[in-house]
């Protein structure tokens, strides 16, 4: 029997119950058929619909998951209705507004990092690479060599101070750098990374930001990952053990860093964005630099951002973030709640900060295990379900789990499973 390919026209209107738009049925109609593989193009659609992006249940206990986006977000204030945003507009005058201007993002920043000035921009390797290009280019800047970090996805901290135009100088060791190598060095910036990904132990030694402030040339300090503040007084209890080393951008300013600069989706538990806080003139050497148009982030971020940082103000972060509400959830809730689900056995399980921040830190949890791996069928559900999969057990963390999703969780879970009737 011959087979003859279908028209793409009407190969595509067949598609249409893959929910993609008529123009990419259109597309994979016609490569399926270009490529002799017309069968295949309801597979070929419902594979292109299964990438468009998505929302996903995060059963993996990874709190800043990098790859399902970081910080968990929960819809805009003003979400719903199609609505306009004062972006850049004073409301009160009519006139044309500044997006540093009073209470926007920026300025909640700095009244909440303690900082004269802060700039926001579209991440954190942004905010590093414009704070050096604006106040070092054509300078030296030292860095010691424990901490010529590497982010994941290709920043490599030498490679960015190049890129801003500036000479790295890099002092000390691996293991040790102490002031003085700094000293000597005596390059016009000093800057400080923290080492957000990785630990180095045993016989180790690195200056304090205050030391490094004490040599009397500007100090940038990279916290990348870091607090707000080390206080956290936005949190109704003291900080959970597994913050206890991190990093804290208002006692780093304490401290005397002229900037720091650090991402808005790691701790912060905000949109992806970066923030450059700090002196007020080298804030606005930074805003004048031809490269912050280029970093700047959009309208919906910077109101997710505002969002953000209005908890933080407000010092409810703890039931109206995401991050910290899944965070500081009792591991009594999460055995219920894993009970409630009535699939799998209850188990305790341990949950990670992640997204390249606090490092071997680890926060109780608890959720369901079931025999096998289920981790690709779990993925094919609608919403994709995130599971992790160890020694022979599929385990969903309930820790990462909106207690909205709990359903999803469960109807994905359902049909994978053997149950007594
Ligand atoms: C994550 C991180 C960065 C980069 O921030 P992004 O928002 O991912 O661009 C830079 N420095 C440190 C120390 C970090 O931890």
């Amino acid at each position: 029997m011959e087979r003859r390919p279908p028209s793409v026209d009407r190969l595509a209107r067949s598609l249409a119950g893959s929910g993609l738009p008529h123009a990419l049925c259109v597309e994979v109609a016609r490569a399926a058929v270009g490529d002799d593989d017309w069968e295949a193009a309801p597979a070929r659609a419902d594979e292109l619909a299964a990438a468009l992006l998505g929302p996903v249940v995060n059963a993996s206990g990874v709190l800043l998951h990098t790859n399902l986006g970081r910080a968990p977000l929960s819809a805009p204030a003003g979400g719903g209705p199609v609505r306009y945003q004062s972006l850049e507009i004073d409301v009160s005058s009519g006139r044309r507004g500044s997006r540093q201007g009073p209470g926007r993002p920026a300025d909640l920043l700095r009244q909440l990092t303690g900082s004269e000035a802060a700039l926001v921009v579209g991440n954190g390797a942004g905010a590093i690479l414009l704070a050096l290009a604006a106040t070092a280019a054509g300078q030296r800047v030292s860095v010691g060599r424990g901490q010529l970090v590497e982010i994941g996805g290709g920043f490599r901290v030498p490679e960015v101070v190049e890129q801003s135009g500036c000479h790295l100088v890099e002092v000390g060791t691996t293991n040790r750098t102490r002031a003085a190598d700094h000293a000597a060095a005596a390059a016009e910036v000093v800057l400080h990374v923290h080492a957000s990904n990785y630990r180095i132990v045993g016989f180790t030694e690195q200056p304090t930001i205050a030391q490094l402030a004490g040599l009397g040339r500007p100090v940038i300090a990279d916290v990348g990952s870091g607090l707000l503040d080390a206080a956290c007084p936005w949190l109704p209890g003291p900080p959970p053990p597994w913050l206890a080393d991190e990093p804290a951008v208002r006692q780093a300013l304490d401290d005397g860093a002229a900037l720091v600069t650090f991402s808005c989706d790691k701790l912060l538990g905000g949109p992806q964005g970066g923030v450059i806080a700090g002196r007020r003139d080298l804030v606005e050497a930074c805003a004048r630099h031809p490269l912050a148009r280029a970093l700047r982030p959009g309208g919906l971020v910077l109101q997710a951002l505002s969002d953000v940082l209005l908890a933080y103000l407000r010092r409810d972060v703890a039931t109206t973030v995401p991050f910290w509400r899944m965070a500081l959830t009792p591991v009594g809730e999460l055995r219920d709640r894993a009970a409630a689900l009535g699939i799998g056995a209850v188990v305790d399980t341990v949950a990670v900060p992640g997204g390249g921040s606090v490092p071997g830190q680890e926060v109780p949890s608890a959720g369901v295990a079931l025999d096998g791996d289920l981790a690709a069928a779990l993925r094919r559900h609608h919403p994709p379900v995130m599971a992790r999969v160890e020694a022979g057990h599929t385990i969903c963390d309930l820790r990462t789990v909106d207690p909205a999703d709990d359903d999803v969780l469960k109807a994905a879970l359902a049909p994978l499973v053997h149950q007594d009737p």
